[in-house]
């Protein structure tokens, strides 16, 4: 951290409390910040505001090539931005360099090569012969300020590329970070600010939730929200009481469905993977697993093998597998689930206890069996390394249990027939539906993510995920400025009978185009010409 970060972080101190930075494998107390209180982030945000028309005015080639050395920049320090993230966070430094690094580097190939395309004006032509004589173009412009409120268990790669789509688009950035991972933040800050985007279009404000609050206060023009669907909720009222456009990406309880084709040896790799990476608080996580009854015992003999076998212990060394988890909150959710869980008659294959030898934080990968729609596992989200498994005996069935959810983020169909997954996938209700993979469509810049129901609310990455940083304009040139429009003044009998005819003409006119289009489709047109 550059003596830059502390004097900025220390600037948003005042009286409305602290933050303190803790490494979760060990319990060191890594710094302790001040929050920004309502007048700072308010100030902070007027700052970015006065700064964005610049940043705008620059046009986007300018800020692909800041992009670009943004992407050159975090290359050059990938390691230590990955060891970073897991002193704050805790997974191993291998995700942090797949699942964070990586993905930021990639969305930044992404906008690199595609935000000219995706923001430029956009010509509309009109199909309504009453207004033949207009041109249309769209504009796609920036909101202005757009506050970014994210979670601490992706505390890199989900602010970084959240933001990089807001700053190519012409806005500025107010980001928000988890209380848990501050210092991340001001690691993604430094490197914006190094790569030439001025001070005031990015800027972190540092606190809690209240300082969240404060956030949706301001005159940010449009909020993206990473979080949980109960501080979702709160916020998504909030918001509108001001009309407030918000992204809401929220939870999930993503089931992976094992259908009978399926090879065991590769699903029960991506059930174990998929549950247990980042120790499990991932959204896309495997929460719910699936698996037709005619694999079930060797599905979760392998499963349980494989778990037995991950090496937990803190992310920074380089054997770890599975680090800690973030905090005692978290912990105490993940051990209640499986009470109930064993209460009600769930076994467990493996795990299901804490580990205390390593610290305050570790909890033991777990395989549960036998569980059941009723047991709080399949219900709430548990963001803890659980792989909870349940047989099923038709794939009508598995969609019924996959949709039996207030949830719908994500969701996996393993089987070795493509087109068979395909079909199921159609009928699931989330954002994401994966053929043979788990998690890594978050890793795809130009994949929509985003969830349906509890989920959230609209998208980010990729094309949807940049829409999200514009508002649409539509402008319209009228080419016959001087001539009055028939539809104006003048109504009367003779008026009513031009108008009946004309809409008699237009209606015509769409019955004939559809006839051309359909005897082109059967082929009429082109053999008359032969
Ligand atoms: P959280 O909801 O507790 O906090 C998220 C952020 O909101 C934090 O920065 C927090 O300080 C802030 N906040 C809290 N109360 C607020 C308020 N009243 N007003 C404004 N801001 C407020 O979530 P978390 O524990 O940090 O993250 C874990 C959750 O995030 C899980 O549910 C996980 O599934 C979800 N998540 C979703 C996605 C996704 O893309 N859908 C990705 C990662 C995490």
């Amino acid at each position: 951290m550059s003596p830059a970060d502390l004097v900025m972080a220390s600037d948003l101190q005042v009286a409305a409390g602290k933050v303190v930075s803790v490494n979760p494998a060990t319990g060191e107390v890594l710094r302790e910040l001040e929050c920004a209180n309502d007048g700072e982030v308010q100030a902070a945000v007027t700052r970015a505001c006065a700064a964005q028309r610049a940043w705008a005015e620059i046009g986007v080639q300018k800020r692909i090539a800041v992009l670009r050395e943004f992407q050159r920049l975090l290359h050059g320090k990938k390691s230590q931005i990955a060891e970073a993230i897991t002193r704050e966070a805790g997974k191993p430094v291998a995700e942090a360099l797949i699942t964070e690094v990586l993905v930021v580097l990639d969305a930044a190939r992404f906008l690199i090569d595609n935000a000219h395309r995706l923001l430029r004006d956009e010509p509309l032509p009109h199909g309504n012969l009453a207004t033949r004589l207009k041109r249309g173009r769209l504009l796609r412009e920036p909101y202005g300020v757009v506050g970014i409120i994210s979670p601490w268990n992706y505390p890199f790669s989900i602010p970084a590329t959240e933001t990089l789509a807001a700053l190519v688009a012409g806005n500025a950035v107010a980001l928000k970070p988890s209380e848990f991972t501050s210092l991340v933040a001001l690691e993604l800050r430094s490197l914006l600010h190094a790569a030439g985007v001025p001070q005031d279009v990015f800027q972190v404000v540092i606190g809690d939730g209240v300082t969240g609050a404060a956030l949706i206060h301001s005159k940010i023009g449009k909020l993206v929200f990473t979080g949980s669907v109960a501080t979702g909720k709160r916020i998504a009222v909030a918001a509108a009481e001001r009309l407030l456009p918000v992204v809401l990406e929220l939870g999930g309880k993503d089931p992976m469905l094992v259908l009978d084709d399926a090879n065991v040896e590769v699903a029960s790799s991506a059930a174990v993977w998929g549950s247990f990476v980042n120790a499990g608080q991932a959204c896309l996580s495997v929460e719910r697993c699936y698996v037709n009854s005619s694999l079930y015992e060797n599905f979760l003999r392998s499963c349980a093998e494989k778990t037995k076998k991950l090496r937990v212990g803190p992310g920074l060394d380089s054997e770890t597998e599975v680090g800690p988890m973030i905090h005692e909150r978290q912990l105490r959710i993940v051990e209640a689930h499986v009470e109930d869980a064993v209460a009600r008659g769930a076994r467990v294959l493996t795990g299901g206890s804490r580990l205390k030898e390593l610290g305050d934080n570790f909890y033991s990968p777990t395989v549960l069996a036998d569980v059941t729609h009723e047991m709080r596992i399949m219900r709430e989200e548990t963001f803890g390394p659980v792989l909870p498994v349940m047989a099923f005996d038709s794939d009508d069935e598995a969609v019924q249990l996959a949709n039996d959810s207030e949830y719908g983020l994500a969701a996996s169909v393993w089987t070795r027939d493509g087109a068979r997954g395909e079909r199921l996938a159609r009928r699931i209700q989330a954002g994401t539906v994966m053929v043979d993979d788990v998690v890594s469509c978050f890793g795809i810049s130009e994949a929509p993510h985003g969830g349906v129901k509890s989920s959230g609310v609209g998208r980010a990455h990729g094309r949807f995920g940049l829409e999200e940083m514009v508002r649409l304009k539509y402008v319209d040139v009228d080419l016959m400025p001087g001539m009055k429009k028939v539809w104006w003044y003048g109504y009367g009998m003779n008026f009513l009978q031009q108008m009946q005819g004309f809409l008699d003409m237009q209606f015509a006119r769409d019955l004939a185009t559809r006839l051309r289009g359909a005897r082109k489709a059967i082929g009429v047109v082109g053999r008359k010409q032969l």
